[in-house]
């Protein structure tokens, strides 16, 4: 019996009855950190690691979800008039029907199983693909239509406003725009965005670290309010300037003597990074992995010296990595301080960097990282 069937099977012995399976992907990013809150350019790619839930309509205006991970079940009613957060897993399936029906979609009753193999808690958005798998089964069995811009931001203001974590649209919105073999150009400002082709002999894999330093929440907020200070100065003599997204580094080399010496070098970052980005996915489209390697490597050199969002364990995987033949590029990816690195790398080259990285990270760090070899996967959808 296959994984598809086994969660069916499960739904029928929790819940009873039939039903249908969806599922949404996690996501990386392959470059563009922070520059989100910018009004710029990233270019993620859904993984092939889902979300998968087990749905069926019931009668009434309930939802009842259980997850496998968690192995515990919540119930609640949708015309609760204050619903309030429990502070657990379960506000972000609650907060997503919460903010269905805030936009006007008249979702009903449903039951789920949830079930995942996106690690949780390593910065490959498992929150974003339970939030959009939850949104699209919703959506589906109440014969809504798929607008698929919309549900990435009606889970986008679920985690802001229900589950209380501030984040950007990108997660939810590759999870609902990604595509097999494909990374996701976004406009975080327009929302537009653009799929271009991964070429088929790198693929992406992802170091993780097993660090977190507790500065990310903290710095995170001090980085946002340095590229405010950025723009409010700037803006006084550049008067196009609303976020900086509409800097170049000919506005930085000219006026950059109004802002302190950090605060440059954080604009720094944010707008060299959006140069890269748009640089990376133009080389991705034209086959040229070399250059979006390189691109990803001055990246993370940005990331470390401008935007002091590295530290020292990912600065070991990086350079570790960077040594291995067939390593095109190696990067932070994520907020910063800890988390994930992403390495594109040969696919004739994979096996003998999973062994040479993860031996040599725990000689420097005495610590295990685990490894994760990733295809793009397909966008949010029905799975049977
Ligand atoms: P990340 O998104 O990087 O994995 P987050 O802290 O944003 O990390 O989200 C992780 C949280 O999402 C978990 O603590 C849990 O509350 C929730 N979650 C993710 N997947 C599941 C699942 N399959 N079942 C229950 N909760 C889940
Ligand atoms: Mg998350």
């Amino acid at each position: 019996m296959g994984a598809r069937d086994a969660l069916i099977e499960r739904f029928r012995n929790i819940f009873g009855g039939e039903a249908r399976l969806y599922r949404a992907p996690g996501r990386v990013n392959l470059i563009g950190e922070h520059t989100d809150y910018n009004g710029g350019f990233v270019l993620p790619a859904a993984l092939e690691q889902c979300t998968w839930i087990a749905a069926a309509p019931r009668p009434e205006r309930r939802l009842r979800a259980h997850s496998l991970r968690e192995k515990t079940t919540l119930e609640f009613d949708l015309d609760d008039p204050a619903p309030t957060p429990r502070h657990d897993w379960s506000d972000y399936v609650r907060g997503v029907a919460v903010m269905l029906q805030r936009d006007n979609q008249a979702i009903g009753g449903a039951d789920l199983v949830i079930d995942s193999d996106v690690p949780i808690g390593s910065g490959l958005s498992s929150s974003a693909a339970l939030e959009v798998a939850t949104g699209f089964a919703l959506l589906d069995l109440a014969h809504l239509p798929e607008d698929r811009t919309r549900l990435a931001l009606s889970c986008q203001r679920a985690e802001n406003e229900f589950v209380g974590m501030r984040c950007g649209v990108m997660d939810q919105f590759a999870s609902c725009h990604g595509a097999a073999d494909r990374a996701l150009l976004i406009d975080c400002r327009s929302l537009e965005f653009r799929l271009t082709p991964i070429d088929p002999s790198v693929r992406l894999v992802i170091c993780n670290s097993m660090v977190h330093h507790e500065l990310a929440g903290s710095q995170y907020n001090v980085r946002r309010a340095q590229c405010e200070e950025a723009v409010a100065r700037l803006s006084a003599v550049l008067p196009g300037v609303r976020e900086l997204r509409d800097v170049t580094m000919d506005d930085l080399t000219r006026h950059g003597g109004l802002l302190s010496e950090v605060v440059l070098r954080r604009a720094r970052h944010i707008v060299t990074e959006n140069e890269r980005v748009v640089r990376a996915a133009d080389a991705l489209a034209a086959g040229e992995v070399e250059t979006c390697g390189r691109l990803m490597r001055e990246s993370h050199v940005s990331m470390r010296d401008d935007y002091e969002i590295s530290c020292k364990e990912i600065d070991i995987l990086v350079d570790l990595a960077s040594k291995i033949p067939g390593v095109l590029g190696a990067r932070m990816t994520g907020g910063g301080f800890g988390g994930c690195t992403i390495n594109l790398v040969r696919v004739d080259a994979v096996e003998r960097f999973g062994a040479e990285i993860a031996e040599s990270y725990k000689a420097a760090t005495g610590i295990t990282a685990p490894l994760l070899v990733c295809r793009p996967g397909a966008g949010a959808g029905v799975a049977n």
